[in-house]
């Protein structure tokens, strides 16, 4: 029985991130159902729960590799989004940050410097850029350092 077991499992994918997030959200919807008598979620779940089933067992590996890298690179790219936010937030006080209107880099600008108008060069591609400064703050460019991929 072991051994039949192993044979029928040999060469299929198996588990990876995706399917431990599929399966959380699986479970989620699973409570969910529990509460709410809504036909199309019961649907939704079954279905979910064929995919997570299919993909565990797929021997198309190469093709499932490519699903979950297409997921991690969606999760890794709001993670680093919501990190964004929360360091403008951090340094709401302390900094600004401004996209460059020429190459579109996300400019961090140290303060705090004088008053007024203030003229910065985007360290990316030379532009000069003014800028208005209401609070006392040093205008220093800084790009962005490149994210971790
Ligand atoms: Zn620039």
């Amino acid at each position: 029985m072991i051994n039949r077991i192993y044979r029928f499992l040999k060469g299929r994918y198996g588990i990876d991130e995706l399917y431990r997030f599929m399966f959380y959200i699986y479970f989620i919807l699973v409570v969910i159902d529990f509460f709410i008598d809504f036909y199309p979620l019961t649907i939704i779940t079954f279905i979910l729960l064929i995919i997570i089933i299919y993909r565990s067992l797929s021997k198309n590996i190469s093709k499932r590799q490519k699903e979950n890298q297409l997921y991690l690179n969606i999760k890794n790219k709001i993670k680093n989004n919501f990190y964004d936010v929360k360091k403008k937030y951090n340094y709401r006080k302390t900094k600004i940050y401004k996209k460059c209107p020429k190459c579109k880099k996300t400019l961090r600008l140290d303060l705090p410097s004088k008053r007024g108008i203030n003229h910065v060069t985007c360290p990316n591609c030379k532009k000069k850029i003014t800028m208005l400064v209401l609070r006392k703050q040093k205008v220093e460019v800084i790009t962005n350092k490149k994210k971790k991929k």
